[in-house]
């Protein structure tokens, strides 16, 4: 049992093998031999690690900071940190979804999501560590010579060496087209490095022996745009083929971001060829960087709306905790009685929770789904694969805007139910809503994600394919439904297809009348709108599985559940979905409705009009 309230593995057992039945991924051969045991003791020692080393690590971490020393430009970690990633390195963890082959541990794609979420949920500044490195093992994995991947990969996957991923520039955060590092050609075919980079994350720090930086910058003389960025390794110290150090390879760190919160990852300036001295060497093709890096892209944003699911969970639950203690107020059952009652007695304080959690309940199915067919596209074949690719797709810019907004939306509430307190540095929601802000920035803001799913992945997308297979889902799993399900529930998921299809023919006719402002105008409030019914989606997915395996009658709910936590796991589930569908989903239609509207205000308002003065 752990001690810290971050996640529930009750639920993550029911997502993973009872909703989405991920044994059945034994049918692809790289799972023949897999079996629920293996996974089960994957999220055991997960938990235990972060229960037992990560948490209180991630506390501390945040009390003191990261260290930068401005005579040295060295960065000092806090050490329960570095004791947190030897357990996770040691465990194998980083490579968990690694084939065999890759010297992995063969899981799929949804277990490994699961494990994460669980080491997010005790450290979202962790998860910057190792992440950063398997990102690039995979870019090296994908497009490295066989003298690339010798050199680095095993280092990067052992834990003996970090990375970084340096694409923003002060003139270049969500425009990566107008970066201004530069590679100059050098005889022996290697390329100068020079140029300023912001906001990297781990770009420094004393947790590895070397960092090996991935530099986007464009080749003297390529165009201009995205068009014209090349990927470059560019090792802190140069390895030689023997595998022995050069001295620094004239990349420093000038100072590191003071920030509202992710106190245990740096996030710093990285300098690359003050003195001319910098040397990269080429990943894959000239001005192919762009191409390369999307490669990757769809895992990095699931990481990423993994985060606020995680925060989001362990937000839930430290609230839940505290509200079954903190005592005020007189019951609203029983107010007679004269005796104070914690305030999960007060129905508001419910709605809080309950709200709460129909949100990590949602996003964890929705997100657990996506990671399912990652798993699909990769191992199966044909049209199934292909399908569940474009899936993948469609649902990235989803899960990883809807999952953010909503990690800020739940720990806000966290704070809310924990009163004065919350706002207050001894409790833990404090620093989970501080920690949780940047993720609807990084990784491509919010409105960046809205963009791409409206315009590429559906006015775009021809014959609009990625948003039909959407829909054929959801439809799919109305029908499926039907029998166990209360109607109303059921027929909100069908009328919101119905809005979706109208808002959708709206925004074609108007990027068919070339009105693109009025398309971006809207295009967040339609992609929350989109969000909201995956979530439906799910929620009525998971409101039927509850029902079918814990016998209930759904007409009879709640049942008495007193003393079966068996039971009781189902009608909370239940509930939470009913609230969902219930009391939440019905400001999806208010969202759609605006789409609708037409209203033009945004495209009207321009920049002068914003102010008085
Ligand atoms: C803690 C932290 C860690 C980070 N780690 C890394 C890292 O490791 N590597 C790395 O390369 N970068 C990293 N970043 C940078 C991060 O990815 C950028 O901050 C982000 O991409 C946004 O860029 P920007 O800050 O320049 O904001 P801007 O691009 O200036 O955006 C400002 C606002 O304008 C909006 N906007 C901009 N362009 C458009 C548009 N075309 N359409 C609609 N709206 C638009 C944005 O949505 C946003 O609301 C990190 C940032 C932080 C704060």
């Amino acid at each position: 049992m752990a001690s810290h309230p971050t996640v529930d593995m009750r639920d993550i057992h029911f997502v993973l093998f009872e909703l989405l039945e991920i044994e059945k991924l034994g049918r692809f051969p790289a799972f023949a031999d897999l079996t629920r045991a293996e996974c089960e003791e994957s999220l055991r020692l997960a938990s235990r690690i972060s229960d037992d080393i990560l948490y209180e690590a991630n506390r501390e971490a945040d009390r003191l900071g990261i260290d930068y020393d401005a005579a040295t430009k060295e960065v000092r970690i806090p050490s329960g940190m570095k004791k947190a990633l030897s357990a996770y390195y040691e465990a194998g963890f980083l490579r968990i979804a690694d084939s065999h082959d890759e010297g992995g541990m063969g899981m799929p794609e949804t277990i490994a999501f699961s494990c994460n979420e669980i080491f997010t949920a005790a450290s979202m500044s962790f998860f910057t560590y190792p992440i950063l490195g398997h990102g690039n093992a995979t870019l090296l994995r994908n497009f490295g010579t066989d003298e690339q991947r010798a050199l680095y990969m095993e280092n990067i996957l052992s834990g003996r060496w970090g990375g970084s991923m340096c694409l923003t520039e002060p003139g270049a955060g969500s425009d990566v087209g107008a970066l201004r590092t530069k590679a100059a050609r050098l005889s022996d075919g290697s390329f100068r490095i020079s140029g300023q980079k912001t906001f990297i994350s781990c770009g420094e720090g004393d947790l590895y022996e070397n960092i090996i930086h991935f530099v986007l910058a464009r080749i003297e003389g390529d165009p201009e745009g995205t068009r014209g960025i090349s990927l470059f390794i560019v090792p802190k110290y140069p390895v030689r083929s023997d595998g022995s150090f050069g001295p620094l390879n004239d990349v420093v760190c000038t100072g590191i971001e003071r920030k509202m919160g992710l106190h245990g990852s740096p996030t710093c300036t990285m300098v690359f060829g003050e003195n001319g001295e910098c040397v990269g060497r080429l990943l894959g093709k000239e001005r192919e960087g762009m191409r390369m890096m999307f490669h990757m892209i769809n895992e990095a944003r699931l990481a990423v709306a993994r985060q606020g699911l995680a925060v989001a969970s362990s937000a839930y639950l430290h609230s839940l905790s505290y509200a079954r203690e903190r005592l005020q107020g007189q019951d609203p059952a029983n107010p007679a009685a004269g005796v104070q009652v914690p305030i999960i007695r007060h129905p508001d304080v419910r709605r809080m929770l309950l709200r709460m959690r129909s949100y990590v309940d949602g996003m964890r199915m929705l997100a657990y789904y996506t990671a399912l067919q990652i798993d699909t596209a990769r191992h199966a074949s044909g049209d199934e694969a292909a399908e569940a690719g474009s899936l993948v797709d469609f649902l990235i810019p989803i899960c990883k805007a809807g999952c953010t907004d909503t990690g800020v939306l739940v720990s806000s509430e966290a704070v809310q139910v924990h009163g004065g307190y919350g706002f207050c540095a001894d409790y833990p929601v404090e620093q989970l809503y501080r920690d949780v802000r940047i993720a609807p920035i990084w990784e491509g803001t919010n409105a960046i994600q809205s963009l791409d799913l409206i315009m590429r992945k559906m006015l775009l997308d021809p014959g609009r394919r990625m948003y039909g297979l959407w829909k054929d889902r959801v439809l799919s799993t109305v029908e499926d439904c039907r029998p166990l399900v209360d109607g109303k529930y059921v027929s909100a998921v069908e009328r919101a297809v119905k809005a979706l299809d109208e808002a959708v023919a709206v925004m074609k006719a108007r990027y068919e009348a070339r009105d693109t402002l009025q398309i971006y105008a809207d295009a967040t409030v339609l992609q929350q709108a989109f969000f909201m019914a995956s979530l439906a989606w799910m929620h009525l997915w998971g409101l039927s599985k509850a029902i079918e395996k814990s016998g209930m009658d759904p007409a009879a709910l709640p049942i008495e559940a007193e003393g079966d936590s068996g039971k009781s796991f189902f009608v909370g589930r239940a509930l939470a979905s009913r609230f969902y569908l219930g009391v939440e989903f019905p400001l999806f239609f208010g969202k759609v409705d605006s789409v609708l509207a037409n209203e033009r205000a945004v495209v009207d308002c321009a920049p002068e009009f914003y102010s008085g003065s």
